[in-house]
């Protein structure tokens, strides 16, 4: 059985004003595995760190829970401390209850109500989780490139072969650092002078160290090809095709950073938004 300590954070009044935080430490004590629950005002300060850090140690928690603020925000911070009191940082998990609850909540029985739901799928989904080490991989490689004898049909007047083993254009070393350019295939067609500097991911060999996005959407593409005529089931076909759609959208996001983005005009909509109106 897992010894998971819940750590609540008021952030002063961020999550106080909305969330009734006592009542949440004391619901967190029926969790199944939670055997420590605490609260603390500022929980990313260096005393709140350390009540963390001693909890741990005292108690021989094997995970954590802090239910405070987005992940983006503190989730290093106490990942840090976790490995600080000799816990894998795997094992420290954040309950987002200020952005996803106080924040956005007015009813303060619903917002309570959503942060202790929110701290209970935490406690179970770090309860899963695994002990993971980092490692180190290096996908990028530097070149200066020559300019192609031959000019682009249109559009730039210079284009650039890129190394045999070139996948994905990291960034082109420009000192203007607006000159526009496009990836064609194996080129990169711009008005910049020779010789082209680059960074760019490079073709590895290694299969163990392919992109993750690679690998999970063509995991996802195998999967959907098998998924019905092994299991007949809509339900999973459905569920791979959405997992597929979103990882396609990702590796898509990727791709468009090959090309310059195009300047957003300002339109009545946007700048209103910039204005808060
Ligand atoms: S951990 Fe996050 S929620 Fe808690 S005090 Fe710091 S910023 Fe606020």
């Amino acid at each position: 059985m897992s010894r998971v300590g819940v750590f609540v954070c008021h952030c002063g009044e961020n999550i106080a004003r909305n969330v009734k935080v006592q009542e949440v430490v004391e619901s967190s004590r029926d969790i199944p595995g939670a055997v420590v629950t605490a609260d603390y005002p500022y929980l990313c300060s260096a005393p709140g760190q350390q009540m963390v850090i001693d909890a741990i140690e005292e108690h021989d928690l094997d995970r954590v829970v802090v239910a405070a603020c987005s992940p983006q925000l503190h989730e290093p911070t106490f990942r840090a401390a976790a490995a600080q009191a000799g816990l894998n940082p795997h094992l420290c998990e954040m309950a987002n209850i200020r952005e996803h609850c106080s924040w956005v909540h007015r009813d303060t029985e619903q917002a309570s109500a959503k942060a202790y739901q929110t701290v209970v799928a935490a406690v179970e989904r770090v309860k899963r989780s695994r002990p993971l080490d980092p490692i180190e991989v290096p996908v990028t490689k530097r070149a200066l490139v020559g300019k192609d004898a031959a000019a682009p049909a249109w559009g730039f007047s210079n284009r650039y072969e890129m190394p045999n083993d070139f996948l994905r254009l990291a960034f082109i070393r420009d000192q203007s650092d607006n000159t526009p350019y496009e990836v064609v295939g194996n080129f990169v067609e711009t008005d910049l002078s020779s010789p082209l500097a680059v960074k760019y991911v490079w073709d590895d060999p290694d299969v163990t160290r392919y992109d993750p996005i690679l690998t999970t959407v063509v995991a996802l593409s195998l999967a959907l090809d098998l998924v019905e005529p092994l299991t007949q089931s809509n339900t999973k076909k459905e569920k791979i095709e959405t997992a597929l759609t979103f990882w396609l959208g990702k590796a898509a996001n990727v791709n468009g950073s090959e090309r310059r983005p195009g300047k957003v005009k300002d339109t009545s909509w946007l700048v209103a938004r910039a204005r808060g109106g």
